[in-house]
């Protein structure tokens, strides 16, 4: 490889690398371009032979600088120097500083709007104690505002005559002389004339003004007016009609198309909350509105004569649907009304009813009545009454062995037995789940234990049988009668006590008080 290339190297890398090709910038790169074609420069190695020969405190200092050149390291010993003497050191970043600012203002006041701008910035970041990534960060602003800076416009001037573009002042004074000489050319009045009238005539205002018609014939009849001096002011009151024109055309067709809009707008809203869109109605509607974005409106009357004819369909559209829809409510709402009714009935119902769904003995609520009766005739006539408590055996075993079918079915037929077993005058009824309760008017313990043992040994000595499986059924009960406790509370809570332990007891039984 010849020194050639590499120097042809070094100039594109930096080209590619987009840098100034100042004498830093290309020694730096010219050693890399060396390096990398094994070829050794003595000049090259003079930074590193240099640093090595430092003591070892700046050695270390000076890895914190990233130094590529021989005028980078020179500069960073003087500030080694420069700070030994710190007034020196003060006064010179002092006078730099004023330096840079003052080279910024005079850039700032230059006929570039860019540079102008970035000098503006620069100062204002210089005055607020800027931090060095700040200033770096600036430097390489400038850097890239010198690297794009596209002057070739200099180079067009040069074809309009000898320009001197060294200099802005010169240049300027050489366009007034070149302005000068096509003013003494002849000039085609007749093709100015034309495009002259074409400028003020309105485009959009559908009619032409009085004074632009009059001062449109007379230029074209007679296009050398235009040399005439008094003309200018005339075509520019002209072109300030037609701009006067053309806006207020505008202003009145935009009003006119936001009114239907508006129109269009509140119906759409309407029926979308009134309807859906499976409506052939709307259907329609939306094929025409499709139709308005083709190109084949060009004119503004035929733009307004379709949207006004959405708008109208819209409305009638909206009408029939709220009529549809309004007597739809009505219906709705009598309908919901006979719901309600019939909830209330069937509530009603159920309060008055007295009956046990699946035994269709008496129910809890009824066997609370009856209590309350019976309570009644014994305090007023001393009428005694017994009350039987029964309770199914492992009951839930018989639900978890044979479904709840079939404990649906063993609840029925035991209400069966109890109403065979008891007087057609005793009170049967379901107190809870699987438990009954009888209420025997004028019985007293004794009878009261003679029917429970009945209707248990019933319940023994049954086959209960359900899809062809036996089931095994016993019952236990508690008695207690009346006049042996204070209230009907305490008889019913010491009916339920002994149930308990007829359970307790072995199950299968009858407790009474002893
Ligand atoms: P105990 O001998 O101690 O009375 O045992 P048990 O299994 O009968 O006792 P427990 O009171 O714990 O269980 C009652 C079961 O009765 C639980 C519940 O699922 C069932 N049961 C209550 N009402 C009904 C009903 O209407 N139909 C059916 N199939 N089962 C019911
Ligand atoms: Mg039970
Ligand atoms: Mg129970």
């Amino acid at each position: 490889m010849t020194i050639q290339t590499i120097i042809n190297n070094t100039i594109k890398r930096l080209k590619d690398e987009g840098k100034l090709l100042t004498p830093d910038h290309y020694t730096e790169a010219f050693c890399k371009e060396a390096k990398k074609a094994n070829m050794s420069i003595e000049d090259c190695a003079h930074l590193a032979r240099y640093k090595e020969m430092l003591n070892k405190e700046l050695q270390k200092d000076l890895q914190n600088y990233r130094l590529n050149t021989m005028n980078e390291f020179v500069r960073f010993l003087i500030s080694k120097i420069n700070r030994t003497n710190k007034t020196l050191c003060a006064d010179t970043l002092e006078a730099q500083t004023h330096l840079s600012k003052r080279i910024l203002q005079v850039i700032e006041v230059l006929h570039n709007k860019e540079a102008s701008e970035l000098a503006h910035k620069t100062i204002d970041m210089m005055e607020n104690a800027p931090k060095p990534e700040q200033l770096d960060n600036y430097r390489q602003r400038w850097v890239n505002f010198i690297t794009t800076y596209d002057d070739t416009f200099l180079q067009k001037l040069k074809y309009l005559g000898e320009l001197d573009t060294t200099d802005l002042r010169k240049s300027i004074e050489s366009l007034r002389e070149l302005d000068a000489s096509v003013q003494n050319s002849d000039v085609d009045f007749e093709k100015i004339s034309k495009l002259l009238v074409a400028s003020f005539v309105p485009s959009i205002a559908s009619s032409v003004n009085d004074t632009i018609a009059g001062l449109s014939n007379r230029i074209i009849s007679n296009p050398a007016l235009l040399e005439n001096s008094d003309i200018a002011s005339e075509i520019k009151s002209a072109i300030a009609l037609r701009i006067a024109l053309d806006k207020e055309s505008v202003k009145e067709m935009i009003e006119s198309i936001d009114g239907v809009l508006d129109k269009l707008s509140i119906r759409l809203i309407d029926m979308i909350e009134k309807s859906d869109n499976s409506n052939n109605e709307i259907q329609t509607i939306k094929k025409e509105l499709e139709s308005y974005n083709e190109k084949t409106i060009t004119n503004f009357t035929l733009a307004h004569k379709k949207l006004f004819t959405i708008a109208v369909a819209l409305e009638k559209n909206t009408a029939t649907l709220s009529s549809e829809l309004k007597s739809h409510n009505r219906s709705v709402l009598e309908m919901s009304q006979k719901i309600k009714e019939l909830e209330d009935e069937l509530e009603n119902v159920k309060k008055e009813s007295k009956e046990d769904f699946l035994t269709k003995l008496y129910n809890k609520r009824a066997l609370d009545e009856f209590l309350e009766l019976k309570e009644g005739e014994f305090k007023r006539y001393m009428r005694n009454f017994s009350i039987v408590m029964f309770d199914l055996d492992h009951f839930k075993q018989v639900n978890d062995n044979f479904g709840h079918e079939a404990g649906d079915a063993v609840l029925g037929a035991f209400g069966k037995i109890l109403k065979k077993e008891c007087r057609n005058v005793d009170i049967i009824g379901r107190y809870g789940g699987e438990e009954f309760m009888a209420i025997l008017g004028d019985t007293d313990l004794e009878g009261s234990v003679i029917f429970a043992n009945k209707v248990r040994e019933h319940v023994a000595r049954s086959k209960f049988m359900y899809k062809g499986e036996r089931i095994e059924v016993t019952v236990s009960a508690g008695a207690a009668e009346r006049k042996d406790y204070v209230s009907l509370k305490d008889t019913i809570n010491d009916a339920d006590k002994l149930l308990y332990l007829a359970k307790k007891n072995g199950r299968d039984r009858v407790e009474s008080k002893q």
